[in-house]
C-alpha cells in the first residue's frame, strides 16, 4: 500500500489519484485550449505512482519529452457522492505539493489520435508528492504562491487563487462521477510554464504554507531512448 507522510499525523494510505486538467487559465492557453469554454475534466494515475520527497525519479522510457507540472494536492479523509460545494472542504485531510509528471510527446499523440492519456500521465513514479500538512494547521487553502524551480531557476510561478475551478468545486464535481473515499488524492492542476526536464535536474516545488517537495531526475536508459517512437 502506497502511503504519504503527514506532518504531525499518521501516514495516509493512498486509495486513488485523481488529476484535474487545465485548471489555470494561462496553462489552458499554453496547451492550446479555450479556458472560458473548458469544463473541468479528470484523469487518473495509479496509487503506486507516488514518489516520495527527496527521491530520484528514473527518467521514464518511451519518451523524449518528460515535463513538470507543479500542483496543489488535496488528500481526503472522508468521501461520498454528489457532495455539495458547501460541504466539500469538510472532506479534506490536508494539502501537499505535488508534481504531475507528464510524457508530453505521448500526450500530444494521444490527443491527436483521440486515444487514452494513461501512458502519458499514469506511468511509474509519475506522481511525486511531498508530505501532507493537515487542514487543521493550514485552514482552507484558497490563495498562496505556487512555483517550481529547476536547478534553482524559476520555471513555473502562479497563485492557487487563480484556479478556474476551486478545490471545493473540484471535489463536488468529481463526486458526481465517482464515489470519493478516504485516501483519495486530487492533483488540482498546474499554472503556466510547464516544460521539459532532463537527467540530473533538481526540481524544487513550493506552495506557501506547505512543506516543500524536492526530487532529482535520474538517468535514462539509452536502449529505451532508441526504441521510443
Ligand atoms: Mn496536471
Amino acid at each position: 500500500m502506497t502511503t504519504v507522510p503527514v506532518i504531525n499525523g499518521a501516514d495516509v494510505s493512498v486509495r486513488r489519484i485523481y488529476c484535474v486538467g487545465q485548471n489555470y487559465r494561462a496553462h489552458a492557453i499554453e496547451m492550446g485550449s479555450d479556458p472560458d469554454r473548458a469544463p473541468p475534466f479528470f484523469f487518473t494515475k495509479p496509487a503506486d505512482a507516488i514518489l516520495p520527497n527527496g527521491a530520484t525519479m528514473p527518467y521514464p522510457p518511451m519518451t523524449d519529452a518528460l515535463e513538470h507540472e507543479v500542483e496543489l494536492v488535496v488528500a481526503l479523509r472522508a468521501g461520498g457522492r454528489d457532495i455539495p460545494v458547501a460541504g466539500a472542504l469538510s472532506l479534506i485531510e490536508g494539502y501537499a505539493v505535488g508534481l504531475d509528471m507528464t510524457r508530453r510527446d505521448l500526450q500530444a499523440s494521444a490527443k491527436r489520435d483521440g486515444r487514452p492519456w494513461d501512458m502519458a500521465k499514469g506511468f511509474d513514479h509519475s506522481a511525486p508528492c511531498g508530505p501532507l500538512t493537515r487542514i487543521e494547521e493550514t485552514g482552507p487553502l484558497t490563495q498562496g504562491a505556487i512555483r517550481l524551480l529547476v536547478d534553482g531557476e524559476v520555471r513555473q510561478h502562479g497563485n492557487i487563487a487563480d484556479m478556474i475551478w476551486s478545490v471545493a468545486e473540484v471535489i463536488a464535481e468529481l463526486s458526481r462521477y465517482n464515489t470519493l473515499a478516504p485516501g483519495d488524492l486530487i492533483f488540482t492542476g498546474t499554472p503556466a510554464g510547464v516544460g521539459k526536464v532532463h537527467p540530473g535536474n533538481r526540481l524544487d516545488a513550493h506552495i506557501d504554507g506547505l512543506a516543500g517537495l524536492e526530487i532529482t531526475i535520474g538517468e535514462r536508459h539509452r536502449a529505451d531512448f532508441l526504441s521510443a517512437p
